[in-house]
């Protein structure tokens, strides 16, 4: 059991099972871009750890590149506007391979992939170490899944709580 600011977290997908999973992503991304040299999007600041064990297994030739996603409410009408930063890269005509913590209601990364489309990738796949299917909101291709959870809020190895949590090598869930 672990607090984490006010909240507790228990022990939820180890270390080890993580890092198993990982290797099988990337020996999969390896096989589906062998002819490929894809860019690498990471989104920060939820995948930076995710994604650091992800490229060290890939074998392929590949750029590495990090975005971040701002949100703001625009009018109540319109909801939530998401906003790309840092992308510089040229992406017409690359593959790209997203990188996400976890696609929850599915809304961020959708909204991240038709802006990404709209400058005419050759190809564009994600990749998510979490997917909660319950909690998803506009139907989506995820090309590679790490787990499939349930609907409650985890916590750890780059996810965090208010800010905090990030630094856990294992990934704990909310207690219930
Ligand atoms: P979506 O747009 O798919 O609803 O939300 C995606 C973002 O919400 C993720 O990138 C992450 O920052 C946050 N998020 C969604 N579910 C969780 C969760 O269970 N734990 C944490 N720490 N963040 C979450």
């Amino acid at each position: 059991m672990v607090t984490i600011k006010d909240k507790t977290f228990v022990p939820f997908i180890s270390a080890e099972v993580i890092q198993a999973r990982i290797q099988e992503l990337a020996g999969q991304i390896n096989e589906d871009y062998a002819h490929r040299q894809p860019l690498i999007v990471i989104v920060l600041n939820g995948a930076f750890i995710f994604a650091a064990d992800l490229v060290k297994h890939l074998t392929i030739p590949c750029e590495i590149t990090f975005i971040r996603v701002a949100s703001y409410a625009a009018t109540e009408s319109s909801g939530q506007v998401k906003e790309i930063l840092g992308l510089t890269d040229t992406i017409a005509g690359r593959d790209l391979i997203l990188v996400e913590d976890i696609v929850d209601t599915g809304l961020t990364i959708s909204e991240v992939c038709s802006q990404l489309q709209a400058q005419n990738p050759a190809s564009l796949a994600v990749t998510t170490l979490l997917f909660k299917p319950d909690a998803l909101k506009k139907p989506l291709d995820l090309s590679y899944v790490g787990f499939e959870i349930e609907n409650r809020f985890v916590l750890g190895y780059g996810l965090d709580y208010d800010g905090w949590g990030r630094n856990t090598k294992d990934i704990l869930v909310l207690e219930s």
